[in-house]
């Protein structure tokens, strides 16, 4: 899977942009570096603001694009999440994630926590299509689950100053 021919390609290429801002640094380990979990290919660390990425990563099938994105958007992501719990915005984001526990297995790792729900919403396609297949709790307004929660986090302000996008009256 690369992020040029992925369907969240466009919005994937402006959060990028981001990671700049932020300053958030990026290093290169290796395999077995032990801030890593076990399997690991990436992983932020939110205390030193880094993003830690295998060097072997480049080289195996996958590739380090999509493995890259996942960690700037926890970067771009964990503190609004992990600091503001009970803001208005995470709030309804987290009642998704709730909503989608009902429906799918624990051991999918968008289910970890509410921080790899948002990740793998971005960089997984198997995950993408699993919420898909959810009946969304709007479900006036919205097809599916996926839908439901991707509109929802463009309108809060869990990343910018400003939505991304904005609702027509
Ligand atoms: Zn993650």
């Amino acid at each position: 899977m690369s992020v040029l021919g992925h369907k969240l390609s466009p919005l994937a290429k402006h959060l990028v942009k981001y990671a700049n801002v932020l300053n958030t640094e990026i290093e290169l380990v290796e395999d077995n570096d032990p801030r890593l979990e076990k399997k690991a290919a990436a992983h932020y660390d939110s205390k030193t603001n880094k993003i830690l990425i295998k060097t072997s990563v480049n080289f195996k099938g996958i590739g380090s694009e999509p493995t890259l994105l996942h960690e700037i958007i926890h970067a771009l992501t964990v503190k609004e999440l992990n600091n503001n719990p009970n803001s208005k915005e995470v709030k309804e984001l987290v009642k998704l994630y709730e909503h989608a526990k009902k429906h799918i297995s624990s051991d999918v790792y968008g289910m970890k926590d509410i921080n790899e729900f948002v990740a793998e919403l971005f960089t997984n396609d198997d995950f993408i299509n699993q919420l898909k297949d959810i009946p969304a709790i709007d479900s006036v307004k919205y097809k599916n689950l996926f839908q439901e929660f991707f509109v929802l986090f463009l309108l809060v302000k869990v990343v910018f100053e400003k939505p991304l996008y904005t609702v027509e009256k």
